[in-house]
C-alpha cells in the first residue's frame, strides 16, 4: 500500500490534513446521529472524531473506482476544516501526475434534475470528472472521453494537492 508522504500536513485546498488511512481502512458505520461517531488517531498521536453515518464512506466501500475514467481512490485523508472543529472527516483521493484528486459522490440522475439523495442515485467520480459532467445527464463512457482531453490545472486549483 503506497499512502502520500507525512510531510503533506498542509494542503493547498484549505483543509488541515491530520492523518492517512487506506481505503479499505474506513468501514462506514450507521446508528444514530451520535452513535455513529467513531475516533481514530492523527498523524500526530491524538484521537479525532469522525462521523461514520455519510453516504459517501458507503457508496465508497462498494466502488472506490471512478466509473468515468477508472482513477482509483486509494487513500483516505483524515481532515478538518478548522484548528476549533470538534470533527473531522475523511476525505478519499487517488493520484494522478503527483497530484491527490478527490473522490466524490456524483448524482447519477442530477439533484437539479430532480434525482434523489439515494445510494440508488449515487456513483463514485473522481472530482474532474465530476466537473466535466455537472448537471448534464451524460453516460459515465462519454465523460470518459471528455476527461482525455483535460489538463490538470496548476495546484492552486482548489481540490488539488501537489504530493
Ligand atoms: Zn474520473
Amino acid at each position: 500500500m503506497i499512502l502520500p508522504p507525512k510531510n503533506i500536513m498542509c494542503s493547498s485546498h484549505g483543509l488541515k490534513i491530520l492523518g492517512r488511512y487506506a481505503w479499505d481502512d474506513i468501514i462506514p458505520y450507521e446508528q444514530g446521529v451520535n452513535e455513529s461517531i467513531r475516533k481514530f488517531r492523527g498523524d500526530d498521536g491524538n484521537f479525532y472524531y469522525v462521523k461514520m453515518n455519510s453516504p459517501r464512506y458507503k457508496l465508497f466501500e462498494k466502488n472506490n473506482i471512478c466509473v468515468a475514467c477508472g482513477l482509483v481512490g486509494f487513500v483516505y485523508l483524515l481532515e478538518r476544516r478548522r484548528e476549533d472543529e470538534d470533527i473531522a472527516h475523511f476525505n478519499l483521493y487517488g493520484v494522478e501526475n503527483n497530484t491527490l484528486i478527490l473522490m466524490t459522490k456524483d448524482h447519477i440522475l442530477p439533484k437539479a434534475n430532480g434525482g434523489k439523495d439515494r445510494m440508488d442515485n449515487y456513483q463514485t467520480m473522481c472530482y474532474i470528472c465530476n466537473q466535466i459532467k455537472t448537471n448534464l445527464e451524460i453516460r459515465p463512457e462519454l465523460v470518459g472521453q471528455m476527461r482525455q482531453c483535460f489538463v490538470l490545472p496548476h495546484a492552486r486549483e482548489q481540490r488539488y494537492i501537489t504530493l
